[in-house]
């Protein structure tokens, strides 16, 4: 069976240029419930966690860096399948291949720049959530 939530985090590059009010309209337009949500600034450490699955990529220290850059809104998202469905609304990671109507659409400048985070898989997304929330903030 399909798991029902993902993590998803709305990027520097987003929050920056003041997509975070749009990007949360899209998500919940999409029947997409908000489980968990903070504003949070991530360390070096932090982000370098994240991302360790990309650790040996030739853009690891540069997507590093720029998760740093500014804060982020990392947020737990409900939904059926929500995984895929998910993935579905935000796009391909490069917004050139990013279908329209999409959230990398819309807001992507780069395929860095790529304006939100979404779990690749159920197993991740339940990594995903503890590693922003703690089982005391989440319901
Ligand atoms: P996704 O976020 O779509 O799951 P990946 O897991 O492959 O994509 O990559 C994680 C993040 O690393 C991307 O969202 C993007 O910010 C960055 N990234 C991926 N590929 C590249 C690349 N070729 N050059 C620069 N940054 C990249
Ligand atoms: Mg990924």
């Amino acid at each position: 069976m399909k798991g029902n939530r993902t993590l998803t985090i709305i990027k520097p590059d987003a929050v920056q240029n003041g997509n975070t009010g749009n990007i949360i309209q899209k998500i919940t337009d999409a029947g997409f419930k908000i489980i968990a949500m903070k504003y949070s600034h991530l360390s070096t450490s932090q982000a370098g966690k994240f991302y360790a699955v990309h650790s040996e990529r030739p853009f690891y220290q540069e997507l590093v860096h720029f998760m740093t850059s500014g804060p982020v809104v990392p947020m737990i998202l409900e939904k059926e399948n929500a995984v895929e469905s998910f993935r579905n609304l935000i796009g391909a990671t490069n917004p050139a291949n990013a279908a329209e109507g999409t959230i990398r659409k819309a807001y992507a400048t780069s395929v860095e720049r790529n304006a939100v985070h979404g779990s690749d898989s159920d197993e991740n997304a339940a990594i995903e959530g503890s590693f922003f929330f703690s089982t005391l903030e989440q319901f």
